[in-house]
């Protein structure tokens, strides 16, 4: 069986809390991992501080320990994945601190190989099987958008003008307009059709190198600014001539970290304040729809103008909320969970 029915999911905003393992090498470090439950609750503490006040509970939809492997992870993410057919828009985020693992369980480690898989993969595969089952009387496309958001600019990393000219192939996967319900609002978007999970790898590596572009190294670049994957499901009916859409927004968001105002200047200072911006927005929009506040305030940052669609109405959304075991970190830990619990 494809799908996992007793996890359905229920709300339209989950948070699942995943905590990273230490890293080769760091086994012998403190952890702030005290406690986590069946149920999603985790506690954390301070292992540099004794005391009664030092521990700190927080309740998810679901916590994920550092044994967790790709696949469970995913397996309580599938039933969103099949939403997407039933003309759900669906956005899936990863948030915390540079280094907490954003990346892996969104995308896998750097050098993957199947079971390493992240989020990403697994769900694009989901998508292009059940296009496949569900097929009968019903003809799919599927089409992709990329864009990366750094200091409050949107780029289409899959464009295939100015600087991004020498991936001519690209213009063998553009059929679509972006003038889609469902797309992403930036309104020139290249907007690229696929038909397997290898057509998206391959442009997600050309967004990938495209993002690198100007950037003194990736790593830098990829920890300050937030890459949005949109992958957009268009099924029409052969025999209604009925059309459903809906869409999937996979987003790695750049590092929750703060910067030392002190320390940061420059562009240093001027990247950090615009990530501030934006994921305190995006905590605002979360935080008004899982109140069902009639104002939504999408209008703050260009994260949530560009994710509106995919935030609130008809959407499902799940967090990823990332931590990074590792004592020192207590601090970042605290306030990421926190983070979090306010949206959930
Ligand atoms: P981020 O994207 O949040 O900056 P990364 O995903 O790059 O963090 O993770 C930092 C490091 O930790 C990488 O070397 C990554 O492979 C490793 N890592 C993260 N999560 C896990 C995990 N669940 N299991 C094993 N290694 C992990
Ligand atoms: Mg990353």
């Amino acid at each position: 069986r494809l799908y996992n029915e007793v996890q359905e999911l229920k709300g339209n905003i989950r948070v699942y809390c995943r905590i990273r393992p230490f890293l080769p090498g760091q086994n012998s470090r403190q952890t702030s991992i005290e406690y986590i439950g069946e149920n999603g609750e985790l506690v954390v503490a301070n292992p540099f501080k004794q005391g009664k006040d030092t521990h700190r509970l927080f309740k998810f939809n679901k916590v994920f320990g550092q044994a967790a492997t790709q696949e469970e992870v995913f397996l309580d993410t599938r039933p969103l994945i099949r939403s997407i057919l039933d003309g759900y828009n669906v956005c899936i985020f990863a948030y915390g601190q540079t280094g907490s693992g954003k990346t892996y369980t969104m995308s896998g480690p750097s050098i993957t190989s199947k079971e390493d898989w992240g989020v990403n993969y697994r769900a694009l595969n989901d998508l292009f099987q059940l296009t496949q089952i569900r097929r009968n009387a019903v003809v799919y496309e599927v089409g992709v958008q990329m864009v990366e958001i750094y200091n409050e600019q949107v780029r289409d990393i899959l464009s295939d003008s100015g600087s991004n000219r020498r991936y001519p192939f690209l213009n063998s996967y553009r059929i679509w307009n972006t003038a889609l319900p469902n797309g992403l609002a930036v309104p020139d978007a290249s907007m690229h059709s696929v038909r397997s999970t290898e057509d998206v790898l391959e442009l997600m590596n050309i967004g990938l190198m495209n993002r690198t572009v100007g950037a003194t190294a990736l790593n830098e670049r990829s920890s300050r600014s937030h890459c949005v994957l949109s992958v957009h499901v268009r099924g029409v009916d052969v025999e209604t001539d009925s059309v459903l859409r809906g869409s999937l927004n996979l987003v790695d968001l750049a590092g929750s970290e703060r910067v030392d105002r002190s320390e940061a200047t420059g562009e240093r200072l001027k990247e950090a304040q615009h990530i501030n911006k934006s994921l305190s927005a995006l905590g605002d929009v979360i935080f008004a729809l899982a109140h069902k506040n009639p104002h939504v305030p999408y209008r703050n940052s260009k994260l949530t103008q560009v994710l509106q669609s995919s935030l609130g109405g008809q959407a499902k959304t799940l967090m990823f909320v990332q931590v990074n075991p590792d004592g020192d970190s207590y601090a970042e830990t605290v306030s990421t969970l926190k983070f979090a619990e306010r949206v959930s």
